[in-house]
């Protein structure tokens, strides 16, 4: 080491020693940085040209200024073939050193096999350019030295492309900076110091080149360091905005992402983008924020461990004010920018997914309208009370609910309204249960209620009246107050039924009974309930066919003047035969017709049909049509019967139209309304089945009926009955003061039509003069008739 201290101290202007270090770092540090864009460009051959030619220029440049500042008295000059020859070798060997080290920068010997010829280019300069050298006296080497410095730059040489090319790592490029200019320094002042010079035979200046063409020689090669230095800053330059661009994309892409990313070293928050911000809270101090507080203790083991990189796991994940939100993290392994690993986590917050879930599942199972669990839930859970039933012997209550008259809200007050009705219903209903009871809707107005542990009808009983009684208060929609009544149909386990739907199948049919035996009732299952119910929905059934298909016809049947027996009306007595059951009776057909609202069709269809029919016959003769009270209860009976007047053409008052009491015994003021509607169409009415009801007098006051027909079970036993003999009496006095035209029905014998002619009646009815006739009949039936009034 002496001599070459020595050496430098001594022999060296250390002045141009400055100077020819600072050309050797700059230098080096432009051949790095050039060599870097080498790799992965469209041209690697021309930088790879451009790195050698630079590497060559700064181990030259650096080797001539030294040898400048070598013995600066000593006369020197240089051959100019070998100084050629020196800068072109070293060129070319460095050249190929990186040209290997960057091809092969995967693998650890490409890169040391790279450098180590590296440092073999820069001694092939070195020697070849000292071979050069011509001076006054006689160069002899010391060969442990020469040996040292070719093994000083070999090893740099290994040592710098190995880590300067090698896997990034903080401060690589400086260290790869550091080792080339050892590598160049020690190789040149070792190799000097190896030096010695004898004086005298081999000097010879005549031919060389001298210190004056070797400075602008140098100069040209530290210029072309500079260009290629500048050309490198130039291209860095350019692709560091690239970078940067690319880089601010990436951030826009993140930040635009839905899910929140975070990068994390260690746990520790390196960067995050604006969903990771928001979802967090995270303020501009990332570094101070940790991943761990997001998992919670118990949640980090589970996350290091549980999951594999980029499979997605589901975690708790709490925010910083201490709430906590489900979350799908995704985890992968990445690279830092200053070469240390880290890992991104993809975090997608489940919330709105898992609300949307349970909506979903909440949907998949309760009714929309009511909130109450559909019929699929109901069933379901229904099976399982059965089963545990089975298994503990307990029993329980299967209820049928359903309202009575409800298409009439909807007809009435409109499908809001009855929506609204049924979600009250739903809530007074769950208000009645116990917890463990459950009850849901069907569909329209049919809900179903499953009691669990009914101990006996006795806990069914209670339930059913509280039931009754919170269904049956009234109701305030929109200003308007609606009362409803409910029919229940109850059947238990497990005397009516062991399975789920014996059961509903058997509250139904009481459900039914109750509604047959008067609605706003409740009924438990009987047997024999069965096949009553099976006739009528066969009879419904059929009604309903029969309407649709027009099958329904008239019969009529006259009316007398009680003294001279002339005709005086028809009455419209509806018929149905069924190509299955049969003639069906009105009596058997009517209240099915009431109950289902088919009477609105079907009283349509007799008015209409009755008023062309007389059209037919010869004035005055008038058509008298039944009336139910459901009818009343519609809309637009007032508008049927104008327009079937307008349409047959016939005058008001042919046509007459029968009512009973029943009709005046719920919503009077309604009915006397639209009574006096269809006075003023100029028909007339009657009070039919006088008698029967209540028979109070106050309704043949409350309004002006035109006609009372006494009720055939009065007609019947005459003239024996004197008790009946006295209540006919009275009525025609009371309608004779009240003029109304008094009728008797089911006239059968002459005895009681002379009897009641006696009593004062007005007009018969019966059968003792003509059966309900087909209308072809009726042409016949008057011309007969008047032959035997005339005879
Ligand atoms: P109603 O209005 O009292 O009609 C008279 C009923 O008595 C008719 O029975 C008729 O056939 C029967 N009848 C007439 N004369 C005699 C007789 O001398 N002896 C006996 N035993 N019966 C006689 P129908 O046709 O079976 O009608 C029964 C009930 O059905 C009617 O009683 C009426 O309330 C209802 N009805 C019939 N057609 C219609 C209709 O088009 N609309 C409405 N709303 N109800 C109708
Ligand atoms: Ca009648
Ligand atoms: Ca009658």
């Amino acid at each position: 080491m002496l001599p070459v201290i020595e050496s430098v101290l001594h022999d060296h202007d250390l002045r141009i020693v400055l100077l020819a270090a600072v050309i050797c770092v700059f230098g080096t540090v432009s051949t790095l940085n050039v060599s870097s864009r080498a790799a992965g460009t469209r041209r690697p051959l021309l930088w790879l040209l451009l790195v050698s030619i630079c590497a060559g220029s700064t181990v030259w440049a650096t080797h001539f200024i030294a040898m400048l500042a070598y013995m600066k008295s000593m006369p020197m000059t240089y051959a100019p073939g070998l100084t050629a020859l020196s800068f072109v070798t070293g060129v070319a060997v460095m050249g190929f050193g990186f040209g290997l080290a960057i091809r092969g920068s995967r693998s650890q010997w490409s890169r040391a096999l790279g450098g180590g010829i590296l440092g073999l280019g820069v001694v092939c300069l070195h020697y070849l350019g000292m071979a050069a050298l011509r001076l006054p006296g006689h160069l002899t080497f010391a060969p442990t030295l020469v040996a040292a410095s070719i093994a000083f730059s070999i090893g740099f040489g290994v040592l710098a492309l190995f880590i300067a090319f090698g896997p990034a790592r903080p401060h690589a490029r400086l260290a790869g900076v550091v080792l080339m200019v050892l590598m160049i320094v020690t190789l040149h002042f070792t190799a000097m110091g190896a030096v010695h010079i004898g004086h005298g035979q081999t000097y010879a200046n005549a031919g060389g080149v001298s210190r004056v063409v070797l400075i602008a020689a140098v100069a040209i090669a530290s210029l072309s360091i500079l260009l290629i230095g500048m050309a490198g800053a130039l291209v860095d330059q350019k692709v560091s905005l690239r970078l940067a661009a690319e880089a601010e994309r990436f951030r826009a892409l993140a930040d635009g992402a839905f899910e929140g990313l975070v990068v994390h070293r260690n746990g520790q928050v390196v960067d995050a983008n604006a969903a990771a911000r928001r979802m967090f809270s995270l303020g501009d101090n990332l570094a101070s924020q940790s991943i761990h507080n997001w998992f919670g203790g118990s949640q980090v083991g589970a996350y290091a461990s549980a999951q594999t990189e980029g499979e997605a796991a589901e975690f708790t994940l709490r925010r910083p004010d201490g709430s906590t939100f489900p979350a799908e993290v995704c985890r992968r392994r990445m690279l830092l920018t200053d070469g240390t690993q880290g890992e991104l986590l993809a975090i997608r917050d489940l919330t709105a997914r898992k609300e949307s879930d349970a909506r979903i599942a909440h949907l998949a199972l309760h009714d929309p309208l009511t909130e109450l669990p559909n019929r699929r839930f109901f069933m379901e859970l229904a099976h399982k009370a059965v089963a545990l039933a089975h298994r503990t012997g307990d029993g329980f209550a299967l209820l049928a609910l359903d309202f009575d008259d409800f298409k009439l809200v909807n007809d009435l007050h409109g499908h809001l309204a009855g929506d609204e009705l049924l979600r009250i219903a739903a809530k007074r209903i769950t208000a009645t249960l116990r917890d463990a009871d459950v009850s849901t809707r069907f569909g329209g107005d049919e809900f179903a209620i499953l009691q669990t542990h009914a101990a006996g009808p006795k806990g069914t009983i209670a339930l059913v009246e509280r039931l009754l009684e919170a269904l049956q208060a009234p109701v305030q929609i929109g200003g308007v107050e609606i009362s409803i009544s409910v029919s229940i149909g109850v059947a238990l386990y497990p005397d009516d039924g062991d399975t789920v739907e014996d059961l509903l199948r058997n509250s139904d049919t009481a459900m039914y009974r109750a509604k047959a035996d008067g609605k706003a009732t409740c009924r438990f299952f009987e047997s024999h309930m069965d096949a009553a119910l099976v006739a009528r929905r066969k009879l419904e059934h059929g009604l309903r066919r029969a309407v649709a298909e027009d099958r329904l016809t008239i019969a009529y049947q006259p009316i007398v003047d009680s003294d001279c027996r002339t005709p005086l009306a028809f009455e419209a007595l509806v018929r149905w035969t069924d190509p299955e059951l049969g003639v069906v009776a009105p009596r058997d057909f009517i209240p099915v017709a009431e109950e289902t609202g088919l009477i609105v069709q079907i009283g349509e269809f007799v008015i209409r049909r009755a008023c062309i029919d007389a059209m037919t016959w010869p004035e005055p003769l008038r058509v008298a049509v039944n009336l139910s009270a459901v009818q009343f209860k519609r809309k637009g009976l007032v508008d049927t019967v104008r327009l079937a007047l307008a349409e047959s053409g016939l005058p008001g008052d042919r046509l007459e139209l029968e009512v009973t009491e029943t009709l005046l015994m719920e919503n009077r003021d309604d009915a006397l309304r639209q009574l006096n509607q269809l006075k003023e169409l100029g028909v007339r009415i009657a009070m039919d089945d006088f008698g029967t009801g209540y028979s109070s007098l106050s309704y043949l006051q409350c309004f002006p009926f035109d006609k009372i027909k006494i009720d055939r079970a009065f007609v019947m036993d005459l003239p024996n009955n004197t008790q009946n003999a006295s209540i006919v009496r009275a009525v025609a006095a009371m309608g004779k003061s009240l003029q109304m035209r008094v009728v008797a029905e089911g006239v059968e014998t002459d005895l009681q039509a002379d009897m009641l002619k006696g009593l004062d009646c007005d007009e018969l009815q019966g059968y003792l003069i003509a059966r309900p006739m087909d209308p072809s009949l009726i042409k016949g039936f008057l011309a007969g008739y008047v032959e035997i009034v005339l005879a």
